[in-house]
């Protein structure tokens, strides 16, 4: 039968197959001796042992189309990054570290700005301004109030969507909107360390729809730069791909070179200044990283 993983736990994968049940299934030897893990999101295909207890195994992994490994999920069609836009106020810096992540991992983002009942109209536009051109569908949400939320259901329909963000952002929220049966706990993370209780979750594959599927994921308050090249860094940027035509220097990284066209395009509004700021400052820490 076929079937697709949605967590795996210790050694178990939980696969949701095609007659409606969750199977809880082993993997056979033969994925240990090809060193391959499976995953939530793989598709598989599985053996029923077991109808009455829900149990089977795991037989085999259809290609994957792709494979996040922050978290670790296969099959991932979209990154939703979440970010307050109020509340606190989006970490810029932080924000740009999971769009050139996302971006590396070669998965499309969508940024979705929740709590926008927080924040005025001014502020949005703002936001609107500085990702304008970061090559990123953006969306405005209040799950509190309801808001926003049939455009992103239209983005969502028929894909696998992983959600990310820092914690206190929303994505609890979020789930329990979009899938009540989840019963994520909300604001769980700082619930969960005032008590002193451990922190791990596992990453696991929520069905929504018809053929649409969200994977929700622990919050990272920290994100670090991939292993690339300082070089390389002006690619994850869609915004600096025009300009750069009118650099004089090919190879330009848009940095010291004189009569640079990235530089020209800040100075005249085009390019928000905000995020050429912190472009600057990762390849500075790219750069820096190099010399260990
Ligand atoms: P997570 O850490 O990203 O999972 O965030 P949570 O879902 O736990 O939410 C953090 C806090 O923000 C909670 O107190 C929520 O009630 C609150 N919250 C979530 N969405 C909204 C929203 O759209 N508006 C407002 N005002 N608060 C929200
Ligand atoms: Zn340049």
């Amino acid at each position: 039968m076929r079937g697709r993983i949605i967590k795996g736990v210790g050694g178990f994968y939980y696969v949701q197959a095609e007659d409606g049940n969750t199977y809880e299934c082993r993997a056979r030897g033969i994925f240990r001796k090809d060193k391959m893990k499976p995953l939530p999101g793989d598709d598989v295909e599985i053996s029923v042992t077991s109808v009455q207890d829900g149990e089977g195994s795991l037989d085999s992994i259809a290609p994957r189309r792709s494979s996040l490994i922050r978290p670790a999920a296969a099959n991932v069609d979209q990154v939703l990054i979440v970010f307050a836009a109020a509340r606190p106020a989006p970490n810029f810096g932080l924000l740009d570290r999971y769009l050139i992540a996302v971006r590396r991992a070669g998965v499309p983002a969508v940024l979705c700005f929740n709590k926008c009942d927080l924040a005025d109209e001014e502020t949005l536009d703002r936001y609107r301004e500085i990702y304008r051109g970061c090559g990123t569908p953006l969306l405005f949400v209040s799950v509190k109030e309801q808001t926003g939320i049939d455009l992103l259901k239209e983005r969502l329909d028929g894909r696998t969507t992983c959600v990310a963000g820092p914690s206190g952002a929303g994505k609890s929220s979020l789930t329990n909107l979009l899938c009540p049966e989840a019963g994520m706990e909300v604001g769980e993370i700082s619930r969960k360390i005032a008590r002193g209780k451990q922190t791990t979750r596992h990453t696991q594959l929520l069905p929504l729809w018809e053929n649409t599927w969200f994977l929700d994921t622990p919050g990272f308050g920290t994100m670090d730069l991939p292993d690339m090249d300082y070089r390389d860094l002006r690619l994850m940027y869609p915004e600096f791909e025009k300009p750069s035509a009118d650099c004089r220097f090919l190879g330009c990284i848009h940095v010291g070179e004189p009569d640079c066209g990235v530089k020209k395009a800040v100075a005249d509004g085009d390019i928000s200044s905000l995020r050429y700021e912190n472009y600057t400052g990762l390849v500075q820490e790219l750069k820096e990283r190099r010399r260990y």
